[in-house]
């Protein structure tokens, strides 16, 4: 028997439904154990075995995660083998070393330039110069645009203490690289569309400013800032300007073909100086893989680390790792030149209609409202008199994986293939989780919900402090 503990205070009745939610949730939470020691003999090719065991006890990821696999989780279309076939026949190359691997070498060179084709690098207005380069993610696509960002401004305008603007809704990624490189973040509060609010970050605009973000579409939400007039303003005060394509390099410029109405995002806009696209999203390559591209190389130059003085010789690398796989890049190129531009058209038109379909049903619950007008791919939604990661932690129990999201209290689904043969069952499984929630309301114990406290806020450092230290529970 499973203890059903409540929060002190909450004094619900939990019928017989709702036990078993409780039961289930409580079963993921078992600890795991985990070897410590190397084997004395080596499994050779058993290990293959294992690691098949050990897969079986991971989610099902395929079909009803927001996000996290963008591939088509059916081997249907053969994408997935396909994916694994490139990444495997480059997986022990290393570009670093570009006069021995020539191929690689040249995959990404040709990912860097189609992406920026995509992204506006044939436009006239683009200046003509655009260039980038292949990284392992998102994360590291925007450190190297910020870091590169940091030093072009040192360069030009001497500025010493840099800063950065950016809305509530930008990736917390822009946190990261400023914790890593020392820079100051200043956040903005989004209008009442959910966009970047150009009055409040320029009222943020100092002498030290040396950077403004755009998203689009920002990761919570799914809403485009305003790229133009963000452009027009960091270009009048002659600062650097990123616009974060992470999620919509992949679909926004196939949703424009395919007459979707999309405010102008790329390298044909004034004052845009980076962007970065990942093709490990909607590009359908494999896990780390994305691109960092700049207006010029005045501005990449700075991304670069030259090293002449080491006794190991002259040492030029251009990204934050050293070594990389060939792999990766393989796996990219194949992703994109397999795909082609109908197909990419294809999963654009699916994934654009079954966004539409949820969005409307969504508006059609009354208890719900969706947050915003999205313009891609991700639904935000919330609740008004129901505590919506109560219904989240219900739908976890039916095989759904959603984000939670706050300010407000919402969650939201970024769909993508997998989710074409699933819409009707995510709407039907989201109207039964909020009646049970209406009848039943309350957190549950050992989900979710009453980690973001009883009024529906997220985790204080408290909890995320515990958080953390689970996270990194691998001591020896
Ligand atoms: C995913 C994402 C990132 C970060 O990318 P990772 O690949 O997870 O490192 C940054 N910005 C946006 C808008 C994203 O969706």
């Amino acid at each position: 028997m499973v203890s059903v503990r409540m929060i002190p205070g909450v004094n619900v009745i939990i019928d017989r439904e709702k036990k078993k939610i409780v039961e289930k949730l409580q079963s993921g939470n078992k600890k795991n154990s985990w070897r410590t020691e190397l084997p004395s003999v080596g499994l050779g090719r058993r290990v293959i075995e294992k690691m098949e065991d050990d897969k079986k006890n991971d989610v099902n990821w395929r079909g009803r995660c927001s996000g996290t696999v963008y591939i088509n989780g059916s081997e249907v279309d053969g994408h997935f083998s396909l994916i694994n076939e490139a990444c495997s026949m480059f997986a022990h190359t290393n570009p670093l070393h570009q006069d021995v691997f020539k191929s690689v070498a040249q995959y990404e060179r040709e990912v860097v330039a189609m992406t920026a084709s995509m992204l506006g690098s044939k436009e006239k207005a683009s200046g003509g110069q655009i260039c980038g380069n292949m990284t392992s993610g998102g994360t590291e696509s925007i450190l190297l645009a910020v870091k590169s960002s940091r030093d072009y401004m040192k360069a030009r305008k001497s500025i010493t203490k840099p800063e950065i603007i950016m809305s509530e809704s930008a990736h917390s990624a822009y946190d990261k690289a400023a914790q890593y490189f020392n820079i100051i973040i200043r956040r903005a509060p989004v209008n009442k569309e959910f966009k970047a609010d150009l009055k409040s970050i320029q009222r943020l605009i100092n002498k030290n400013t040396i950077l403004i973000i755009g998203s689009a579409p920002g990761f919570p939400h799914g809403i485009i800032d305003p790229i133009k007039e963000l452009g027009e303003l960091a270009s009048s005060y002659d600062i650097c300007f990123h616009v974060d394509l992470c999620l919509g390099g992949f679909v926004l410029p196939f949703a424009r073909k395919l007459g979707y109405p999309i405010a102008p995002f790329d390298f044909s806009v004034k004052g845009v100086t980076s962007i970065s696209a990942d093709v490990h999203k909607y590009g359908l390559g494999p896990k780390g893989t994305s691109v960092v591209l700049y207006r010029n190389h005045e501005i990449r130059k700075h991304q670069f680390v030259a090293v002449t003085e080491w006794t190991g010789g002259l040492y030029v690398s251009p990204t934050i790792s050293g070594s990389r796989s060939g792999g990766m890049i393989a796996g990219a190129w194949a992703a994109m030149m397999s795909t082609g531009l109908e197909g990419y058209l294809e999963n654009t038109r699916v994934i654009m209609e079954v966004s539409k379909k949820i969005e409307n049903g969504i508006k059609e619950i009354p208890e719900l409202f969706v947050i915003g007008r999205p313009d891609m791919t991700i639904v935000a939604f919330g609740s008004n008199g129901v505590n919506i990661f109560e219904v989240n932690d219900v739908m976890t129990t039916k095989g759904w994986h959603l984000n939670a999201l706050q300010r407000p209290n919402s969650i939201h689904i970024c769909v993508t293939l997998q989710h074409a043969s699933v819409v009707d069952d995510f709407l039907n499984d989201l109207s039964e989780s909020l009646k049970m929630v209406k009848k039943n309301p309350g957190p549950i114990k050992g989900g979710m919900a009453p980690m973001y406290g009883a009024a529906g806020k997220m985790p204080d450092r408290g909890i995320v402090g515990d958080l953390l230290v689970e996270f990194m529970d691998n001591s020896c």
